[in-house]
């Protein structure tokens, strides 16, 4: 009876150290509390399609997708670089597109969305005023894609490392 008592004891214990290094894991890691409910790698047994959004002519993969525990959903995006001192744009962008297209999926417009750098994350609000910008980009992506020459729009030599076109363009920073 006391090697019952004993086990039913470290059961308890371990199960109690189980959890709080998974939720330590998942604080470190910078998903907020709540259920996941898309990841883009899906399972293993499925890959997860990418969300899309008809009224946007739009479509990506968010690295997560967290229900919140007051239902609001929350959509992460991971990036393997140090924070910069304020979120690029292009980020910021890439996290109002992904807000727009969990809102187009799930029909549930996100407050905001999480950056997660390898040693910060930022909150973003998904402000009318940031879906006017990515709205604004949308449509600038494409007129551009109409025309024949396109000025380069950064000054980012890796950028153009890793680019497919850093052969053919005239532009490349190469
Ligand atoms: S190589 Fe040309 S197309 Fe590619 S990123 Fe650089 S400027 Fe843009």
């Amino acid at each position: 009876m006391p090697q019952l008592i004993i086990l039913a004891v470290l059961c308890i214990v371990f199960a109690a150290v189980a959890l709080w290094v998974s939720q330590r894991m998942r604080a470190d890691s910078g998903v907020p509390d709540g259920d996941v409910v898309y990841d883009d790698a899906g399972s293993w047994y499925e890959v997860s399609k990418p969300l899309f959004s008809k009224r946007l002519m739009l479509t990506g993969k968010p690295d997560y997708v967290v229900r919140a525990e007051n239902g609001s959903l929350i959509p992460v995006e991971f990036k393997s670089s140090k924070a910069p001192i304020q979120p690029y744009d292009g980020h910021v962008l890439q996290l109002a597109a992904y807000c727009a297209l969990v809102e187009s999926h799930f029909g549930k417009r996100p407050s905001h969305g999480i950056i997660r750098y390898e040693n910060k994350s930022f909150n973003i609000d998904y402000t009318p005023h940031l879906e006017d910008e990515l709205l604004a980009v949308l449509e600038e992506m494409r007129f551009d894609l109409e025309e024949e020459d396109v000025a380069r729009n950064h000054e980012a030599w890796q950028r153009c490392k890793g680019c497919g076109f850093k052969e053919v363009c005239g532009d490349s920073l190469l």
